[in-house]
């Protein structure tokens, strides 16, 4: 009884095991040390220094660097000395515990991929404004699928994918960027497509090359940021 149960059992199962083998992955995914950061992440900030970074107009990039961490100081936004394509992100930023301005006017950063396509920092607690330009929206063209904002002061963190636009040999678009953002951990863009540079209406793709800086932006408000890294996919 015992063995024809096993029979039966090995004739049922033959056909998951027959889709299993034929479905078989040929490479063997890297082993990588989760960290964090990943072990094959490039660290864009980790506290010690902005070597990674410039300022946009040229020159050594100047935002006060202080116990890790680095802060909005009216220099000028920064861009990574390295051009980066499809990526993965992971970007902490705080917005000023002492609460000034409003709208737009409080707590008001970016991080701009391929210096065009801002995901927008803002102070969002408890802060109206227009909802495609609140803490987690693609800039001007998607409002986050919810607020998850902490409170003015607290640390957040922005993780994100990013696939770059395709141009052809024309220079027309042949594939429209993409973005996902977990704000907090919690998913706020879900593999959106981004219409074209963010803030200009209406907005049009101009061709670039798939690789551009990493920007950050100084919008005249002292946000401050830490744990930088980012992965190429
Ligand atoms: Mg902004």
């Amino acid at each position: 009884m015992k063995l024809a149960t096993a029979v039966l059992k090995s004739w049922v199962m033959l056909p998951f095991v027959g889709v299993a083998l034929a479905g078989r992955a040929e490479e063997e995914p890297r082993v990588v040390n989760p960290g964090p950061p990943p072990a094959d992440a490039i660290v864009l900030f980790d506290g010690t220094d902005l070597s990674q970074w410039r300022k946009k107009s040229g020159g050594k990039a100047a935002w006060e660097l202080k116990d890790g961490v680095a802060t909005v100081n009216g220099t000028g936004d920064i861009v990574t000395q390295q051009p980066f394509g499809d990526c993965q992100l992971h970007i902490e930023w705080a917005t000023p515990a002492e609460v000034k301005g409003e709208g737009q006017g409080r707590g008001n950063s970016g991080v701009i991929f391929q210096g065009r396509y801002e995901l927008q920092v803002l102070d969002s607690y408890q802060n109206k404004t227009y909802f495609n330009g609140q803490a987690g929206a693609v800039y001007s063209q998607y409002p986050p699928l919810v607020n998850v904002s902490r409170k003015p002061g607290e640390w957040q963190s922005y993780d994100v994918i990013f696939h770059a636009p395709r141009f052809d040999e024309n220079g027309k678009l042949s594939k429209a960027g993409t973005i996902t953002v977990l704000h907090n951990g919690v998913l706020v863009q879900d593999n959106v497509e981004i219409k074209g540079p963010t803030g200009q209406q209406p907005t049009k793709y101009e061709p670039h090359p798939l690789k551009q800086p990493l920007e950050l932006q100084d919008h005249g408000n002292p946000i401050r940021f830490r744990n930088i890294w980012i992965r190429e996919l």
